[in-house]
């Protein structure tokens, strides 16, 4: 079996990898490579590879950065099936119209400027037109159900524990056990259930996105939010926690729903303002087999995601109105790093009240909105207007979906029985890999490589 690591190598996004095995290719993923508009329409745009030559995709989870070139793919040939849970078959419909529809704005603004500028103009990646067709592909296989895209090589999906319908990737032929971690959760966090651990593996492909550092743990979590919303209830507070659509809102519902029962949350109304996340938690609803024990004993009596003074809203009328509304109220809303949705809106109208609280709740990249706002920036601007951040700011970090350094180095020890022949660290940026590759090496002594993108390995 021949593996050609494509995307997500030495970087987190754009996860592609290409197998080859008796003459016939399949793809791990087709993601979308997110960064400066130049570099990555360059990089989406051209695959190594004729799409029309691909048998199969296998998809570890609905992340665009690991599904969202799928509709190019298609558009330039790919017609086969692309297998993954039936959970990220629901997660990824809707994620990628969402996709389509953002690309679709998008170039009509740079065509407007181009225009202007008397320089031609461009086509979006795909639009919602590929998006809907690319659906048709897709081939929903349960965890732990074998089967086999091309002849002699068996793909079984198993929890990942990363997001809901996420999977880590075991491909097996007579001669080897390959296993492709996808985006690796944690522990004992709500929810989902725990990544599965695998042994006899003789190569693993493993992310490495927090090689390097280590996360607050969730246990602490629930006390800290407790904190923020009496605090929120003494100022009158509105409480704006950006929030990303998939299984971070559902998470923080699930943490309210908590400090809802024991009466933190009396009096204070909460909103989810996205549609997105609103659509993603009905496909949580959707699929209870997905949820760890904990949650689908909660699922089995009641919703998980509900509780009274929990609004979705719908509209946006409705989500406009919340300006004009005193606190005390907590506001989750999408984008998560605050670079476009409803949020942005919520932040105008509260940033600059010193008696409001702006909660960041996950990894925020470099250069976005929520990134300089969790670094104390005194000023900001949004659609070129000027905001003194005057509002506090609070970071939860604990509600991670992705594995820290701990974890990782255990979850190899965990799957180590002296078969394991190498490691190859993705998904991760450079210096985080090499600081999960000392550690495999020096505490573990496990041959360990961080290829470089066009690589290929025989295993
Ligand atoms: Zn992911
Ligand atoms: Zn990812």
């Amino acid at each position: 079996m021949d593996i050609t690591f494509i995307g997500a190598a030495r970087t987190v996004t754009g996860s592609l990898h290409l197998i080859e095995y008796n003459d016939k290719k399949i793809l791990l993923e087709c993601g979308m490579y997110q960064g400066h508009r130049e570099e990555a329409e360059r990089i989406n745009q051209t695959f190594p590879f004729k799409p029309k030559d691909i048998k199969a995709v296998i998809l570890s989870h609905a992340h665009i950065d690991h599904s969202g070139n799928l509709p190019n793919l298609v558009k330039r040939g790919f017609n086969g099936p692309i297998f993954c849970t039936p959970a990220t078959k629901d997660i990824a419909s809707l994620l990628l119209l969402d996709s389509a529809k953002i690309q679709e704005y998008d170039i009509k603004h740079l065509n407007k400027r181009l225009r202007e500028k008397g320089l031609p103009q461009k086509e979006p990646l795909y639009e919602v037109e590929d998006a809907e067709h690319t659906l048709k592909y897709f081939s929903p296989k349960q965890y732990r159900d074998p089967f086999e895209p091309i002849p002699g090589l068996t793909i079984t999906l198993y929890d990942a524990g990363h997001i809901l319908g996420s999977s880590i990737i075991l491909l097996e032929t007579e001669e080897t056990r390959l296993l492709f971690s996808g985006d690796l959760g944690r522990k004992s966090m709500p929810i989902i259930k725990d990544p599965t651990v695998l042994k006899d593996i003789d190569y693993l492909i493993l992310e490495s996105t927090y090689g390097g550092r280590d996360h607050k743990t969730f246990a602490g979590m629930i006390d800290e939010c407790r904190q923020i919303i009496n605090e929120g209830k003494r100022k009158r507070s509105k409480i704006i926690i950006p929030a990303f659509a998939v299984e971070r809102t559902q998470l923080l519902v699930t943490m309210l729903k908590t400090l809802y029962d024991d009466g933190t949350l009396k009096d204070m109304p909460v909103y989810v303002d996205s549609p997105l996340a609103s659509d993603v938690t009905e496909v949580f609803r959707d699929h209870p087999e997905c949820f760890d024990k904990e949650t689908y004993q909660i699922f089995a009596k009641g919703d998980p995601f509900n509780f009274p003074g929990l609004h979705y809203v719908a509209d946006s009328e409705e989500s406009k109105a919340l300006n004009s509304q005193a606190g005390p109220m907590v506001i989750m809303s999408a984008s998560g790093m605050c670079e476009g949705g409803r949020v942005v809106h919520h932040l105008i109208h509260c940033i600059e009240n010193e008696n409001n609280i702006i909660v960041i709740t996950g990894f925020q990249a470099r250069g976005t909105l929520g990134r300089k706002i969790l670094e104390g920036a005194d000023k900001v601007y949004i659609f070129n207007d000027g905001f003194k951040v005057r509002a506090k700011v609070y970071f939860m970090g604990g509600l991670s979906a992705h594995a820290d350094g701990n974890d990782l180095v255990e979850y190899v020890q965990k799957t180590q029985t002296g078969k394991l022949k190498k490691v190859f660290l993705i998904h991760g940026d450079i210096e985080e890999a090499f600081a999960l590759q000392n550690r495999l090496q020096n505490t573990l002594h496990i041959d360990t490589d961080i290829p470089q993108s066009m690589t290929t390995v025989s295993v």
